[in-house]
């Protein structure tokens, strides 16, 4: 490859490199941006309404159930009446689990502080009983606060966590007289959040007012409030102080995306989480794949360039080094040639002979015949002169009708041959009109200059010309 062309293919290699990297990597910035504007404001806050949506199928029938319980005239009439024969009331409750499927019903009276149960007359619940607590800070909130879900032990099963939907009960007039609901078993709303999870490929939990963590699938960390979970205090007061929001953090340098919503029913925050990592991969991949289609073309590129450079190259030479009307070399190429054959000759100590070859009274020709005989002249004399050359041989036209042929390892009495040969051949051509060539030949004295050379060459065929054409003229 020449020194040209290598510059050229390193300047198109990094002009071609650098105008992919940097549209691949615009693109990329690009793709990047517009795929964090569209999680943060649209597949964030459309994946949390419609979990929300879920949650309101699947977590608010209880809420209704306990609302119906709590409105109920017969548990209302039933206690005020006395709380006579429990077993009306067990019943109710049983009917209300079995109907709805749920794995407790309750009523706790505050006249009596008996916990009904489907089961029976299950305690009385007292302020010195741990289990017993959430009934007596449901009673102290206020009058407006109509229910509340907490997730606690079963007071049936204390082993079981369970969800409660604790709804007040009123008499007549607005005063509170105890306490209904039905519980949901905890694994069976985890298990929820994780099919919402896993449907939408998003984190879900849900704090309350607080910030404490009081609901969440599989694959949570042990976090138990939102500072422990987010670490980031000013997206944490954010999300607990507006009804709903959005925003991102860091966790271990992964950029995490939120969206919050306030769930009145519930009196707790659903928060929805992202992370770009799928996404940010998939774009990450595309740009590798980019950067390799580009690396591709550019040795595409190259390689085209190279076979056209090369292709073009050899035309050069070709067209730089032939002559067009015999096909034979020229002046330019035979130079090195020739010199090559005399360093040969040197090294090796060979014999090299030259012979130059004239057309004799050519002028004539092409006076008498015309410019076009003279050329098809000059093409079949090329063609003769060739036949007999052997190998390590080499003609070329020197002039206008003039031909020079070296014969490498070849002494000057076999050089004599061949021209012998050649002028033979001339003289049983049937081309017309008939020519004839003068030969002057010599042999190569080691050392020798070039145009030392030739110019004993070129005094051979002046004598031989001298000597009356048609003739062979040898020097030492
Ligand atoms: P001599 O025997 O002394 O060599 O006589 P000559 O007429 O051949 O010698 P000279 O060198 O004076 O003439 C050569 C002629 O060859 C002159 C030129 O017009 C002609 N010639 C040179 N190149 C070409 C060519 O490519 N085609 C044709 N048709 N004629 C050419
Ligand atoms: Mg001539
Ligand atoms: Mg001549």
């Amino acid at each position: 490859m020449i020194k040209e062309q290598k510059h050229f293919s390193i300047l198109l290699a990094i002009l071609l490199l650098s105008g992919f990297f940097v549209t691949s990597w615009l693109s990329y910035q690009a793709a990047h941006s517009s795929i964090e504007a569209q999680i943060s404001k649209d597949s964030l806050p459309l994946t949390s309404n419609n979990i929300y949506s879920e949650i309101q199928h699947d977590l608010f029938k209880p809420i209704f159930i306990s609302s119906l319980m709590a409105q109920d005239t017969f548990v209302r009439d039933w206690k005020l009446n006395g709380e006579n024969d429990p077993q009306q009331v067990i019943k109710y409750l049983k009917e209300i689990q079995t109907k709805y499927n749920t794995v407790t019903s309750y009523f706790v009276s505050n006249a009596s502080h008996n916990y009904y149960h489907p089961n029976g007359k299950l305690k009385v619940v007292t302020r010195d009983d741990p289990l017993d607590r959430w009934y007596f800070s449901f009673r102290n909130t206020p009058s407006q606060q109509t229910y509340e879900i907490n997730i606690d032990h079963d007071t049936a099963k204390p082993s079981k966590m369970t969800v409660f939907v604790n709804y007040k009960v009123m008499d007549y007039e607005g005063n509170f007289i105890g306490v209904t609901g039905v519980g949901l078993a905890l694994d069976m709303v985890k298990n929820l959040i994780t099919s919402y999870q896993k449907r939408y490929q998003r984190t879900v939990y849900f704090t309350d007012i607080s910030g404490n963590i009081t609901l969440h699938g599989e694959s949570f960390n042990n976090d138990k409030n939102l500072n422990e979970h987010i670490n980031n205090p000013v997206i944490v007061e954010k999300i607990l102080s507006t009804k709903s929001s959005s925003g991102h953090y860091l966790d271990q340098n992964k950029k995490v995306f939120l969206n919050s919503r306030f769930i009145d029913e519930f009196n707790w925050y659903l928060i929805v989480e992202q992370d770009a990592l799928s996404t940010e991969n998939d774009l990450t991949n595309t740009f590798k794949v980019n950067l390799l289609l580009s690396v591709l073309v550019t040795v595409a590129v190259l390689l085209i360039a190279h076979i056209t450079f090369n292709r073009h190259q050899k035309n050069l030479l070709y067209m730089a080094s032939t002559d067009k009307l015999s096909g034979l070399l020229n002046r330019q190429a035979f130079e090195p040639i020739i010199k090559n054959y005399m360093e040969q000759s040197d090294k090796q100590n060979t014999k090299l002979s030259l012979m130059l070859l004239d057309i004799d009274h050519f002028k004539k020709v092409n006076d008498t015949y015309g410019h076009l005989t003279g050329d098809k002249i000059i093409q079949h004399v090329s063609e003769i002169c060739t036949s007999h050359l052997k190998k390590g041989d080499t003609i070329c036209r020197w002039g206008g009708e003039e031909f020079i042929i070296a014969l490498s390892n070849t002494s000057i009495n076999d050089a004599v041959d061949t021209a012998l040969n050649i002028q033979r051949s001339l003289s049983r051509s049937s081309i017309e009109p008939k020519i004839t060539m003068s030969f002057g030949i010599t042999t190569y004295r080691p050392k020798e200059q070039l145009d030392d050379f030739l110019l004993r060459t070129d005094d051979a065929l002046y004598q031989a010309k001298d000597n009356g054409r048609n003739g062979i003229q040898t020097t030492l």
